[in-house]
């Protein structure tokens, strides 16, 4: 018999050591919070908008199957602008030689596959503002990391926040109220989620803003 809670903390070391870009004590919040609204909050699948190779995929997974949830992980596995060759986050390993382009999907399922998630983490590859157009069911959870230019950022918004539950959560990364640190989209989203007063902040862990959709009444 496994120690059910050795599961968790060996999905958190998995995903410690997944490449990609969440820091530690980001994704350990990712993981509190996400158990926390799984527990304790509205039904309904999870959705992540930016996968890459599956790190945050990891953090959230791990809370996930600790609750008996499923984590959609939405990705079109193409890579943002900043993962494109010449700029700075590129990585040459991630290119596919027969195409040319950026292909994360291979690492992702490796890194799913290692983690033991592949029962609780169902990918989703394609363009976000297209799925999101066709999607009908209410999220319990929504995590929105995808692409960080203007356009994409707030067509994240626009197109999936009106598919979380009440009482849902709504995850941003890469927040920074300093343009020095990083660029202005993600903060623009959350302040557009803030100022519609339809949410409630209920933490912030480096970038990352964590938020409650709250019942209008209206
Ligand atoms: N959450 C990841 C990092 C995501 S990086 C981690 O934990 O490491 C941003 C990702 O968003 C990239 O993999 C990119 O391919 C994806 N992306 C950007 N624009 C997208 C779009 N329009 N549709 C789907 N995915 C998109
Ligand atoms: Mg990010």
């Amino acid at each position: 018999m496994t120690d059910p809670k050795g599961r968790p903390a060996e999905v958190l070391a998995h995903a410690a050591a997944a490449p990609g870009f969440m820091p530690a004590d980001e994704g350990q919040a990712l993981f509190d919070h996400a158990t926390e609204v799984g527990t304790n909050g509205p039904d309904g699948p999870w959705l992540e908008v930016g996968s890459y190779c599956g790190k945050s995929a990891c953090y959230l997974g791990a809370a996930a199957e600790a609750v008996g949830r499923q984590l959609f992980a939405l990705d079109h596995h193409r890579g943002s602008e900043e993962n494109q060759d010449g700029w700075e986050h590129h990585d040459p390993d991630l290119v596919d030689p027969a195409t040319g382009l950026m292909d994360t999907l291979p690492a992702f399922r490796r890194t799913i596959h290692g983690a033991g998630l592949e029962g609780t983490v169902v990918a989703l590859v394609g363009d976000s503002p297209s799925v999101a157009t066709v999607w009908r069911t209410p999220l319990a959870l929504l995590f929105i990391d995808g692409g960080h230019g203007s356009e994409p950022a707030h067509q994240d918004y626009e197109g999936w926040v009106p598919h979380l539950a009440i009482g849902g959560f709504l995850f941003i990364h890469d927040v920074f109220e300093d343009p020095a640190d990083g660029g202005r989209p993600p903060f623009e989203i959350f302040c557009r989620a803030m100022g519609s007063l339809a949410f409630t902040a209920v933490d912030a862990v480096g970038s990352l803003r964590v938020l409650r959709r709250i019942d209008l009444g209206i």
